[in-house]
């Protein structure tokens, strides 16, 4: 009998598998389908200051499928990684990215916002990565300062030294790096001191319970600290509450990212909130 249980439970969780892999094929074939036709668009979420003025966005990509709604980038990047379609994703975020900067410097509420974009593993890894930015750059000419690219942790795994040399021609173009989710991965201080950043982020997992988790509340502070001593500007995200905003100003930090500011939204709704709170006083 329990043979016989346990042929079933095998036929039950062949079956659950099979399914998992017909749905994820699925959804890598709609997502092929997806990048010519439309269903992909960029929200943008705001970073504010201090004064909590916007100087920032991030942005965020979603994906309007027709029949499945809106399916987060949670589900679907893992998957677009897997297959070559994140390349194809990752230059359409970053040319869209590109022409709304170049656009945004033409505005005078939005021209003093930076503009953050989340960049994959797979998608830094490419052999031609600097010459196909560079060429996106070249096609929507703006001030490439602004430009912030958001790497992870993962990506310094493999050969640092060769991505140190990646890093520092993206630099070369103009542009500023990001460590986003910072503290989730394989940090170490080695490499903070190795790699030419300009900001980390505090993952938001560490934000969450800052007022009531001692070890997390720890570990913010410890990061703040970190970035200060190694000259690098901190960002946290996923500021919900008051109480996060205050520990986090308490200890330090200057850059914010959260609901208590704002959701990413559609461009338009970015942009008339941006006219609606004017540009920080100390960027004018
Ligand atoms: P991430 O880069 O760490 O982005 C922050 C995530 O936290 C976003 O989720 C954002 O909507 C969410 N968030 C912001 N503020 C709050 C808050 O106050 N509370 C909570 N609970 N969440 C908050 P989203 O948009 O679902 O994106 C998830 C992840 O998908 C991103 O994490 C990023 O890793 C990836 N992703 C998004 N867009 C792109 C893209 O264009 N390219 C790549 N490669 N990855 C992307
Ligand atoms: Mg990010
Ligand atoms: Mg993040
Ligand atoms: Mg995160």
């Amino acid at each position: 009998r329990a043979k016989d249980a346990g042929r079933n439970t095998f036929r039950f969780f062949s079956a659950a598998m099979q399914l998992a892999v017909e749905s994820r094929a699925a959804l890598e074939a709609d997502l092929r389908l997806a990048i010519g036709s439309q269903q992909l668009a960029l929200h943008y979420q705001v970073q504010v200051d201090d004064s909590q003025r916007p100087i920032g966005a991030e942005a965020l990509l979603r994906w309007h499928h027709p029949s499945r709604g809106t399916v987060s980038p949670l589900q679907f990047i893992p998957i677009a990684e897997e297959s070559s379609l994140i390349l194809d994703i990752g230059n359409w975020v970053l040319d869209v990215a590109c022409a709304q900067l170049a656009r945004w410097q033409r505005m005078p509420a939005m021209r003093h916002l930076t503009l953050a974009v989340n960049v994959s593993a797979r998608q830094f890894r490419q052999a031609d990565f600097v010459d196909m930015l560079s060429a996106i750059i070249a096609r929507h000419p703006c001030d490439v300062s602004r430009l912030k690219l958001e790497l992870t942790e993962s990506m310094v795994l493999s050969d640092v030294a060769e991505v140190v040399h990646k890093m520092d021609s993206l630099r070369a173009l103009g542009l500023s790096l990001s460590m986003d989710d910072f503290g989730t991965g394989y940090s170490s201080l080695s490499y903070l001191k190795k790699l030419p950043l300009a900001q980390i982020k505090i993952d938001q997992s560490f934000v969450r319970d800052i007022t009531t988790d001692a070890t997390d509340a720890v570990m913010v502070k410890t990061i703040i600290d970190l970035a200060r001593n190694f000259r690098l500007e901190v960002i946290a995200e996923g500021v919900e509450t008051q109480e996060q905003l205050e520990f986090l100003r308490g200890h330090g930090c200057m850059i914010y990212q959260g609901y208590l500011f704002g959701k990413p939204v559609p461009l338009d709704e970015f942009e008339s909130r941006c006219h609606a709170q004017g540009v920080p006083a100390s960027l004018t």
